[in-house]
């Protein structure tokens, strides 16, 4: 792990040093150039189920930053429900009521391109299916920023999330699989497509 590759320690250092030497209008001068101000941002599109689903399937449902097997959040939500004493699922992810597996494997969409910062926020070429570790890492910071590349969506890929395995779980005698049908379901549905076939990996190397 690298730290940041920014400046801000040294640049903060310089606004508080010259604000207490030189008034105000030194730390002013200073904060200039990395100034942010409030910026007014139009309300987030929401990414539906079936784009999100089509970039994990494009990234071989592998991390675009670090290279790690991602988990299909549903899946989670079906272990919490198959093992609730074992495997703790909480809907808001609830510290103390969540298994990390949750945190660190947990399928997301980043935008490479921070959407606060003007990148599209549904152009696939600006997403990239990450773990939530590094969604959570990565934030509202450029590559640049943190120094990381991006990695490129394997033409093949042998990870499918979980997505393959689980819903045969639902189907066990005994098993109510709730979460199959409430959640996992219509995943598993939009991944197969109308036809049956896999849903189209299409928009690679994005
Ligand atoms: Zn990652």
């Amino acid at each position: 792990m690298i730290p940041p590759q920014d400046n801000f320690p040294a640049q903060l250092q310089r606004v508080i040093s010259r604000f207490l030497a030189e008034g105000r209008a030194a730390g002013v001068e200073e904060l200039g150039p990395i100034a942010y101000r409030l910026r007014e941002l139009p309300p987030r599109p929401t990414l539906s189920l079936a784009q999100r689903l089509s970039i994990y399937q494009r990234d071989g449902w592998l991390c675009r930053y670090c290279g790690g097997e991602t988990i299909l959040t549903q899946v989670m939500a079906l272990l919490g429900s198959l093992f609730p004493d074992l495997f703790r699922y909480h809907p808001n992810w609830k510290t103390g009521a969540t298994h990390p597996a949750i945190i660190s494997r947990s399928a997301s969409v980043d935008h490479l391109y921070p959407g606060s910062l003007g990148g599209s926020w549904t152009e696939p070429d600006n997403l990239a299916t990450a773990c939530w570790l590094c969604n959570m890492r990565k934030a509202d910071l450029t590559l640049e920023q943190l120094g990381w590349s991006i990695l490129t969506a394997p033409e093949t890929s042998q990870w499918d999330g979980l997505t393959g395995l689980s819903p045969r779980c639902g189907r066990l005698p005994g098993n109510r699989g709730e979460n199959i049908e409430r959640g996992l379901q219509p995943c598993v549905s939009l991944l197969a497509g109308p036809d049956g076939s896999n849903m189209d990996r299409g928009n690679r190397g994005a």
